[in-house]
């Protein structure tokens, strides 16, 4: 994000949803329709100043230049590979960074993976962001600019939030980013094309359908909790009955599932007893299952799954009238799991 001295003392009009700008607005003596013309230019035009809103009066940008700014994000580097997915790394105003995957699908749409929060305090074990702890959560704004930089280069048309951080952890400013994306004037995605991946916090995962219509995912990778202790740490908080009893009880529309990734992790989850306890964990959940294959690397333990357990494990699913889907590792040369990129970041800098 660009940053001046002056800064902190203005209000940067990213943070706020329709509602939020037009009571700001109407702090200054503004009409309501401003606060929707605003949004137009800032998410659906990407302007990144007040001068470039050329439908608002000369007096008004320049009363909104002495009060508010509009931040917006610069990638610092971008990785592409083979597969064309495309890693954009992001400093923040603060110095730390943050990273967003365009990852291309089959019919020429693509999906982009956005962070939430800067590291992650839940800890999985096969995660590397997991291993740097929580650092701080993202602003509203620092959550949508990643959308607005992504979306400066070609469309994005489904948004998932499953970069770095857990988005239930930092609900408040999750619940923003989507009201803002979803507004009419502002980018308009629809809630059926984004979606939000929890590690499983059971009491926020309750309140976000409350709060707002998102698909969600839950990563679940484990069908045991002496097992899903192991790997996933808040499994000791929310054990797998809980989270069970929490998807149950997730507002869904009629056509609607819940995800849930599994990665498959050699020796570890990849048994055909685990693919029968998933089947009984699911029972009577609207469910689809996204089955990984672990992404092997330098630094961790775990190792990937031999292909003929996927192959069992996905008929085992298949066959018993499930829908699950084998997923591949998209952009493997890039390391484009969640926090690879950071972690390479990390290494080098410490050399
Ligand atoms: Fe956090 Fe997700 Fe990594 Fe778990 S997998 S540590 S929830 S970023």
């Amino acid at each position: 994000m660009e940053y001046s001295m002056n800064n902190a003392s203005l209000i940067d009009l990213k943070n706020l949803t329709l509602e939020e700008l037009t009571e700001f607005l109407a702090g200054m003596g503004k009409e309501r329709f401003r606060a929707r013309q605003i949004m137009r230019w800032m998410y659906g035009r990407l302007a990144q100043d007040f001068e470039a809103m050329s439908d608002l009066s000369k007096e008004l940008r320049s009363q909104l230049s002495q009060r508010a700014r509009i931040s917006h994000l610069v990638p610092e580097t971008v990785e592409e590979s083979q597969d064309g997915t495309r890693k954009y790394l992001f400093r923040l105003e603060d110095g730390e960074t943050v990273e967003t995957v365009r990852i291309p699908m089959e019919d020429h749409r693509c999906t982009l993976c956005i962070s939430t929060q800067v590291g992650c305090a839940m800890g999985c074990v096969f995660c590397h962001t997991g291993s740097f702890g929580l650092v701080r959560h993202l602003a509203p704004a620092e959550i949508v600019n990643q959308v607005c930089a992504a979306m400066a280069e070609a469309p994005v048309n489904n948004i998932v939030l499953m970069g770095m951080g857990e988005p239930l952890h930092n609900l408040d400013n999750v619940v923003k980013a989507l009201q803002i994306l979803y507004t009419p004037e502002g980018f308009d995605f629809s809630p059926r094309k984004v979606t939000l991946s929890t590690a499983g916090l059971v009491p926020e995962m309750l309140e976000l359908g409350r709060r707002i219509r998102v698909n969600l995912a839950v990563s679940l990778n484990a069908t045991t909790d002496e097992v899903r202790n192991r790997l996933m740490p808040i499994n000791r908080r929310y054990p797998l009955a809980e989270l069970m009893k929490a998807c149950r009880e997730y507002p869904l529309q009629p056509r609607q599932r819940i995800t849930f990734e599994y990665i498959l992790i050699r020796d570890t989850n990849d048994s055909e007893q685990d693919a029968r306890r998933l089947v009984k964990l699911l029972h009577g959940i609207k469910a689809k299952v996204n089955l990984i294959p672990y992404n092997e690397h330098p630094a961790s333990p775990f190792k990937a799954p031999a292909e003929e357990s996927v192959s069992r494990f996905q008929g085992y699913l298949l066959d018993r009238g499930m829908v699950a889907v084998r997923r591949a590792s998209k952009g493997q040369d890039i390391a484009a799991a969640c926090g690879q990129l950071k972690g390479k970041l990390t290494a080098a800098q410490s050399r």
